[in-house]
């Protein structure tokens, strides 16, 4: 950091939270994606005001912001590939108010998914959207990202939540946008044009989040199939079926061999498993949907099929899906996943596309995700000191992107763009939807200082 920046970081921040140690120019270099690139320097604001002072010295300066959460990011979103500033907003983790009656949680955006799930819990609420990384991730993370996860097949995703924001804008101006009631009509929706914008377009300090009554009863079951396309169009089954499952896991052939040779869990042998969820508020409801999708499921040569009678067994069965992304990560000291999705009935020709191409480039790899929403999660190990695999990875990769947008899909369904998606935005956004990108992100932000090189239309 050059002196008289640090300087003026420190007036706004407080000496102890500036750094430009060299141990936290590397661990902000990375987030949880394939990419690195150093900051110059990292500061933790711990107020709004703090945020828009900070972002007035990067215009008066010309260095990019970066804003980061937990860095859980898949898609390189946090990594300041063009150096500059990282602003952590992880000690800005106030919940604010928890507003029942309203259905409403303020919060603010370093505060960590699970500890919001916490606190509304007594109450018999929760905030729907579940990421799997919510031990740790931030919920200015999962607006910034628009984050889904494992319940957005009946539920929905974050974009689905937002009721209002703060914002700090590329010029330092703080912005609040949205509306604390349960709807509104006034104006354009400047909230949701933010969610998912990846901290292109501002600092995400405020967030208003709707929040929903838990439902009480839960069925779990998990059934295996002799072949991939089996469990592919028993997914499309159920939900054509009307059955609304709450999740509807997939784990291919591959998935499953990597958790049955390195944990003691009792799986068979198979080309695909399902793990089904169907929730309510009452015994018979969730009974009522398991039984449609388990139609469905035999149907489609399901085998093996069962149920968990405890919230203990339901966790045993769990814990199969949720082994796997960790397991399969050992194969190679590279990995990259991806969060591809399409309409549900075209999830079976997703999976076989997705097997046919990667076993083309002879790579290690797990298929997995969230089925019942269309989203897949394909994860291909490799070296990247090896030359062909990582060429290999790369046209892999290109594939799987047309053979998504083909399908009618989209090749982002929950991480984002970031770096590692941002040459592909061409294959499902045309020039005009582009052009209206690149028209927003540079009335906001002429100088391109906030968080510049991510989703980058300009690049595709
Ligand atoms: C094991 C694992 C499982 C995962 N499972 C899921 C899943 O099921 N569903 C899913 O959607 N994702 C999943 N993810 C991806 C990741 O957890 C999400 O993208 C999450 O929303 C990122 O939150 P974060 O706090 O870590 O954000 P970061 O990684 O720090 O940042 C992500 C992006 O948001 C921006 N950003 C962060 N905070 C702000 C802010 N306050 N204002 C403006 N921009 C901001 C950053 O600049 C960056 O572009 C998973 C990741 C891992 C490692």
């Amino acid at each position: 950091l050059e002196a008289r920046i640090k300087q003026s970081l420190r007036k706004i921040v407080g000496e102890e939270n500036v750094s430009d140690s060299f141990m936290d120019l590397v661990v902000y270099s990375y987030d949880a994606s394939d990419h690195d690139h150093r900051p110059m320097g990292a500061v933790w604001p711990t107020s709004t005001e703090q945020v828009s002072e900070v972002v007035k010295l990067a215009n008066e300066h010309g260095f990019p912001v970066i804003p980061r959460g937990a860095g859980t990011g898949l898609a390189g979103g946090a990594v300041p590939v063009l150096g500059g500033l990282v602003v952590d907003l992880s000690r800005m983790n106030r919940i604010l108010e928890i507003r029942i009656t309203d259905r409403l949680a303020i919060v603010e955006p370093g505060v960590v998914y699970m500890d919001l799930q916490n606190t509304l819990a007594p109450y018999g609420f929760f905030f729907p959207p579940d990421p799997a990384s919510g031990k740790a991730c931030t919920l200015g993370g999962n607006v910034a990202t628009n984050a889904g996860g494992l319940r957005a097949a009946k539920y929905g995703v974050t974009r689905d939540y937002v009721m209002g924001l703060k914002v700090v804008l590329p010029d330092g101006r703080i912005m609040k946008t949205g509306s604390h009631c349960m709807k509104t009509s006034s104006g354009y929706d400047l909230a949701r044009l933010f969610v998912g914008s990846e901290g292109t377009l501002g600092v995400v300090t405020e967030i208003a989040l709707k929040i929903s009554p838990k439902p009480t009863e839960v069925k779990t079951c998990l059934a295996f199939f002799p072949r991939l396309h089996d469990a592919g169009q028993a997914v499309a089954d159920i939900t054509g079926s009307g059955a609304a499952p709450s999740i509807l896991e997939l784990m291919d052939a591959n998935s499953i061999r990597v958790v049955r040779a390195r944990t003691s869990l009792d799986i068979p042998e198979a080309d695909a498993m399902l793990l089904v969820e169907t929730d309510g508020f009452t015994e018979k409801e969730p009974a009522f949907q398991m039984d449609k999708a388990i139609k469905a499921m035999e149907k489609n040569h399901a085998f093996n099929i069962r149920y968990a009678k405890s919230a203990k067994e339901a966790e045993d069965l769990w814990s199969i899906r949720k082994a796997v992304a960790i397991l399969a990560s050992g194969a190679r000291p590279n990995s990259v996943s991806g969060d591809v999705t399409v309409p549900v009935s075209r999830v079976p020709e997703l999976v076989d596309g997705i097997e046919e191409i990667i076993t083309r480039y002879g790579l290690p790899y797990v298929v997995f995700g969230h089925a019942g929403d269309g989203n897949m999660h394909p994860k291909i190990m490799y070296d990247r000191n090896i030359p062909e695999e990582a060429r290999g990875i790369e046209k892999a990769w290109e594939e799987i992107f047309v053979l998504t947008t083909n399908l009618d899909g989209t090749i982002s369904g929950e991480h984002g763009i970031g770096i590692a998606k941002a040459p592909y935005m061409y294959l499902e956004h045309d020039e005009v939807e582009r052009d209206v990108m690149r028209i927003v992100k540079h009335a906001l932000d002429p100088r391109n200082l906030m968080n510049p090189g991510k989703i980058d239309v300009e690049k595709s």
